[in-house]
């Protein structure tokens, strides 16, 4: 190394401290990042469905079906689980831009569906701030409108979950009726869903709407009406964990 001038060495000095601060800064932002708010999206069904049962809570005899594999656009011909994947994916996006933490039970439509005690699982294990399982539904009435289920109150199985479901539940409903404009169906608490009796953590189903009923159908196979479902969850969760829900757009 050449010798060096005085000045040449304070700026030296001040380079080596500069370099410092930064790799400081830079390995305690990990920390900050996990320290967000972590959100399970749990886009309903797969590819295919799953006939194999499970207990439809922890020690219960009463055996249900993993999965019957949901319901299909009467005109788009979309299957459900492709229309639940891209609703989802587009609300982990928003989630994301707004610093709150997402993962997803699944991201790809192609295999056998995972059954609803290892969702449960996979958002229990993650101790999520939020557990929202993203369904369409399907009727033979014609019936439309948008409402969500949250876990009926059962000691032992979601009496700790309970309150927090029901607020998580209001607050997206509210969200997916502005945002869509489907009529209100409310809120449905049920006692015979597994992914919420096995569940530790809150939890909610939003049923976005009828694929049915060909309205609701074409607005939620398009690329539009999907956004619009996941800005309007993306509200009532940001606002469900006392944040702005300004920042979902
Ligand atoms: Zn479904």
């Amino acid at each position: 190394m050449p010798r060096l001038g005085n000045l040449a060495k304070a700026l030296l000095a001040l380079a080596v401290a500069l370099a410092a601060s930064a790799l400081l800064a830079s390995s305690s932002s990990p920390g900050r990042a996990a320290s967000a708010p972590l959100v399970v999206i749990d886009p309903g069904h797969d590819r295919y469905a799953n006939s194999a049962t499970e207990p439809i809570g922890p020690g219960s005899s009463t055996m249900k079906i993993k999965d019957g594999g949901g319901t299909r656009g009467v005109v788009s011909g979309k299957p459900e689980a492709v229309i639940n994947l891209a609703v989802s994916k587009r609300l982990a996006t928003l989630l994301r831009r707004a610093g709150i933490r997402v993962a997803m039970t699944r991201t790809t439509t192609s295999h056998v569906s995972m059954g609803n005690v290892a969702r449960a699982q996979f958002a229990n294990r993650r101790h999520a701030a939020a557990f929202v399982r993203v369904h369409c539904d399907g009727s033979t009435s014609g019936t439309t409108g948008t409402h969500t289920l949250y876990p009926a109150y059962h000691r032992g199985w979601t009496d700790d979950i309970y309150k927090s479901s029901l607020r998580l539940a209001k607050l997206v409903q509210a969200g997916l009726v502005g945002s869509l404009g489907f009529p209100n169906r409310g809120l449905d608490a049920r006692s015979d869903i597994t992914g919420f009796n096995w569940a530790n953590v809150p939890v909610i189903l939003p049923e976005l709407g009828f694929l049915t009923n060909p309205g609701e159908d074409r607005v939620l196979a398009s690329s539009a009406g999907q956004q619009k479902a996941a800005v309007g969850m993306c509200r009532g969760i940001l606002r469900f964990l006392g944040r702005a829900p300004s920042s979902c757009g």
